[in-house]
This record gives structure tokens, C-alpha cells and sequence, in this order.
């Protein structure tokens, strides 16, 4: 197949991945004199951070998601391929893609990273995730179909199976989804489901380690609990998640809790290409660059962002997967390149941390700066809304956010609880396109029509 690229007097830079790293590199490059392709099996940038808002009902999912092509119209050295990039060939400058072989002289891989299931193959065929749009927009159709479920039961264990929440990771997308589903159950089901009784519905947030929040300080911890606790979300600390199947998470090998929907944010993976030297991938799957985000032995190849493993002395294992770690590095990258194209040396990247901060559920978020800077509350819940309002891509998503958070926090309700994909796990296909097998449910013909979208 014939990608139909012009042919440029230029230097090609092929980005893959248009996330926070590849959209703010491609950006950043408008002015330089190079080709600039960007490649993505998506036509959207994904505001990931908000995910869970989309598979709780908060937000609608257009809101956290903008056109890669509306983002760069007018930039003439901008180029797009909506493809799956399946391999890299550094002995010929060429990714091979879904559309067909695409020549570099640069190559920048910036594909973020993939939920993680440590190998434990039927967690990776029956739980949920929150890595994309359509897996929050299944997660969503999944819940509210099984409290629709649950009203046709008469069987006590099926009904709490389908009414509990296991919510595995409490990192921040384990505690800021699980403060949400915690709201849900306060404001909105009640008034949906009055002949359910939701005092039977547990949302049980499961984490192997001894404290919520692992990266964040003590003082963020702590509240963190606190908070869960007073939503009523029960914790369950040094903990791990062993097998998920037949509706029950197993926490030994005879201990599980039964529950038909189990959310796994436990941990990711870098996303790595195939055809690097097997050297420079590191164990968790991201790609070893060196200060300036250079490829190991390969000085045209480049990775940023959640994939890109950059060791500091600070950070032995790697530098946070995290948006701004992303941005800052796109930024160093673009001028790197054109200092590598003049013939100068490139500059090594210092990493900026500008504080990092997880929101729990209305009025009640965490927030460390820098510097041993500590606050909760509403201030931290103003400041987590307004840092994640200004940084959405588009005019629009940022008035329909404001707007769709309004309204939720002034009604106590969230509107978008449509089960508008009816969402069946026995034809899912998982984020790199991949069949899944089927999933081993109590109640397996709930859904007998195959879903509308294909998952991709
Ligand atoms: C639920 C959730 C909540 C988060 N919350 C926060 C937060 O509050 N604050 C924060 O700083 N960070 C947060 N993060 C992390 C943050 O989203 C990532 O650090 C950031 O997205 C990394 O940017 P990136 O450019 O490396 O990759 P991404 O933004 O993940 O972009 C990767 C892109 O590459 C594309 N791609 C991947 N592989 C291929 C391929 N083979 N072919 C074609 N295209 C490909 C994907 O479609 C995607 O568009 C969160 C992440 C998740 C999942």
C-alpha cells in the first residue's frame, strides 16, 4: 500500500503516537524546516486524565477527546496517517504500518504506555481497564447493564456479584474512579434504582501495597483514606488481586470477593514497537534513551513520554509515566532536532516537577508541589478542576467540561448514563487490536448481540 507522503527536499520526522508527547513535539516543530508525520491509530488526541470521568458518567467522551487533524490544520509541514505502526526497521529508516511501509530520517516514538496484568491471564480476559475511550465507554455500559441486571435476579450471590465494584491499583485512576463510583451510589443511583437496595453495593478498592497513592507524600496518603472511608468505599491494603474468573476476584487461592466487575489500574507497561534491539528494552517494556531521548546505539531514533525509560540519579527507575514528563521532553526533542540538524550538540533534559495531585470525589482532592507543599479540600478540588479545565485540548471541550461539571456539582447528578454500546466481553478486542478470549461470566447470554464498535 502506498502511504502517498509527498516527497520533501526536507529531513522526514516520523512521530508515532499523537498523546500529550506527540501532539506537543509535532507542535513544536511547525516552524522547523522538516517534514513533520504523525502517525496514530487513532484520529484523536486522548485526554487520558479524565478517562475515568467518562466511564463514571461525569463527562462526555467528545469532551476529553480532540481531532488529530483539526488540531494541525494550518500547519504545512504536518502530515497524518491514522494506522497501527507494527514494526521498525532501523537498518532501513522504515516503519512498517497498517497503510504500509513510512521512510524516516528521524523517528520518534512516543506511544505511551498499555495496562499492565503481570501475566495473569485471566485478569487480562475479564477485567476492565481505563487505557482508552472505548474502554471507558465500555466500562460505563458495563456497569449500568449489570445493575439492569441485577434487577431481574432473584439470586442473592449473583445480585451482590453484579452490584460489587472491585477497583484493583490505588494509585490515582484507582482512587479518583473509585471516589466517583462512590458519588454515583450516593447521588444517582438511588434515584435510578429505587427498587435496588444500594446499601448491598460495596466498592472495594484493592492495593498491594501498605498505603494509597504510593508516589504522593505521607500527608496526601493519609487524606486519601480518610476520604475513602467517608465515601463508604471500603480498602483493602496489602492486598493483590490473583485471578480473576467466574465473578470472583481471588485475593488467595481459596479468598475471593465475588463481583462481576473488577477495573484493573494496577499498573502499566511501556508500549513498545517491535524491531528495536532486544538491549535497550527494559523490563517494564519501556525504551532505554539516553539525557536527550535518544535510542541506545541508534542516533535517528528517539522515544518520549510513558514508553521513553529515562534513568536519573533521582529516579533510579525511571522517570514518572506522567503528562508533563511527556510535554517536557516533546519541547526539549523539538529543539534538539533542529540542533542535531545545524550540526550542534543537543541538550540534556532536566525534568520540571511541578507537583502532582489526585482528586477523590466533589470538594475532596490532594495536591504536593514542590518544596513540602501540601493541601486538601476544596482548594486542592478547585485547583485539580482548573489545572485539568486549562490543559483539555480545544475551546469546546473546555466549555462542555465546564459546563457537564457544573451541572453535576450543582444537581448532585451526572447525565450521561446511556447504555448506548451495549458491551458484551466475548468479542472485545483489547488496545493494540488484539481478540481477547471469551470471558467466563455467571450470566454469559446477558448480552447476545455483538457490541456496535469494535473495541480497537
Ligand atoms: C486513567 C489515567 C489517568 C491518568 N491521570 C494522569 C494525571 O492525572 N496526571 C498526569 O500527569 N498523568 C496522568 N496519566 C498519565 C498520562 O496520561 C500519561 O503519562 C501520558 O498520556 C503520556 O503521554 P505519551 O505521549 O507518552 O502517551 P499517550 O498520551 O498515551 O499517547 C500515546 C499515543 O500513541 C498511540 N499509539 C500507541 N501505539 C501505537 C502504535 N503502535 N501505532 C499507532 N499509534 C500508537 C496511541 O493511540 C496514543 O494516541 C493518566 C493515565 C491514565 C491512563
Amino acid at each position: 500500500m502506498d502511504t502517498n507522503l509527498p516527497v520533501s527536499a526536507q529531513p522526514r520526522v516520523v512521530i508515532v503516537g499523537c498523546g500529550f508527547g506527540g501532539l506537543r513535539l509535532a507542535k513544536a516543530l511547525r516552524h522547523a524546516p522538516v517534514q513533520v508525520v504523525v502517525i496514530d491509530r487513532n484520529n484523536y488526541h486522548n485526554f487520558q486524565p479524565l478517562l475515568y470521568q467518562v466511564a463514571t458518567g461525569a463527562l462526555e467522551a467528545d469532551s476529553i477527546a480532540y481531532p488529530i487533524r483539526k488540531i494541525f490544520a494550518g500547519q504545512p509541514n504536518f502530515f497524518y496517517r491514522m494506522a497501527d505502526v507494527q514494526r521498525v526497521d532501523t537498518a532501513r529508516n522504515t516503519v512498517h504500518t497498517s497503510v504500509g511501509d513510512i521512510r524516516y530520517d528521524h523517528l520518534v516514538l512516543a506511544t505511551g504506555s498499555l495496562t499492565n496484568f503481570f501475566g495473569i491471564e485471566s485478569l487480562e480476559k475479564n477485567a476492565m481497564q481505563i487505557k482508552s475511550i472505548p474502554n471507558s465507554l465500555n466500562l460505563r455500559s458495563f456497569i449500568f447493564q449489570n445493575f439492569e441486571k441485577a434487577l431481574l435476579t432473584a439470586d442473592p450471590a449473583e445480585k451482590q456479584a453484579l452490584l460489587n465494584i472491585v477497583v484493583v491499583g490505588g494509585g490515582p485512576t484507582g482512587v479518583e474512579i473509585s471516589g466517583s463510583l462512590a458519588e454515583m451510589r450516593k447521588h444517582v443511583l438511588p434515584k435510578d434504582y429505587p427498587e435496588l437496595d444500594l446499601r448491598q453495593m460495596k466498592i472495594i478498592l484493592v492495593e498491594a501495597g501498605k498505603e494509597l497513592l504510593g508516589p504522593m507524600s505521607v500527608k496526601s496518603q493519609q487524606d486519601a483514606l480518610r476520604y475513602m472511608q467517608e465515601l463508604g468505599v471500603e480498602v483493602r491494603l496489602n492486598t493483590s488481586i490473583k485471578r480473576f474468573e467466574n465473578c470472583r476476584a481471588y485475593y488467595s487461592d481459596t479468598e475471593f470477593i465475588p463481583t462481576e466487575n473488577l477495573i484493573w489500574a494496577a499498573g502499566v507497561n511501556g508500549a513498545e514497537v517491535p524491531g528495536l534491539p532486544t538491549e535497550v528494552v527494559a523490563r517494564n517494556k519501556r525504551i532505554t534513551v539516553n539525557a536527550w531521548n535518544q535510542v541506545e546505539g541508534l542516533p535517528n531514533v528517539f522515544a518520549i513520554g510513558d514508553v521513553a525509560n529515562m534513568v536519573t540519579e533521582e529516579m533510579p527507575r525511571g522517570l514518572p509515566m506522567l503528562a508533563p514528563v511527556a510535554q517536557q521532553q516533546a519541547d526539549l526533542l523539538a529543539k534538539n532536532l533542529q540542533r542535531l540538524l545545524q550540526g550542534q550538540p543537543p541538550e540534556p533534559f532536566v525534568y520540571n516537577n511541578k507537583g502532582v495531585m489526585a482528586i477523590v470525589s466533589r470538594n475532596k482532592a490532594v495536591v504536593d508541589l514542590p518544596g513540602n507543599v501540601h493541601f486538601n479540600g476544596f482548594f486542592g478540588w478547585l485547583t485539580w478542576l482548573f489545572v485539568h479545565l486549562m490543559t483539555l485540548v480545544g475551546f469546546r471541550n473546555k466549555v462542555v467540561a465546564f459546563i457537564d461539571w457544573a451541572f453535576s456539582y450543582f444537581s448532585s447528578d451526572q447525565a450521561l448514563r446511556l447504555i448506548i454500546r451495549p458491551f458484551s466481553r466475548r468479542d472485545v478486542k483489547d488496545d493494540q487490536g488484539k481478540k481477547k478470549a471469551e470471558h467466563n461470566t455467571a450470566t454469559p447470554e446477558y448480552n447476545p448481540t455483538p457490541p456496535a464498535i469494535q473495541v480497537r
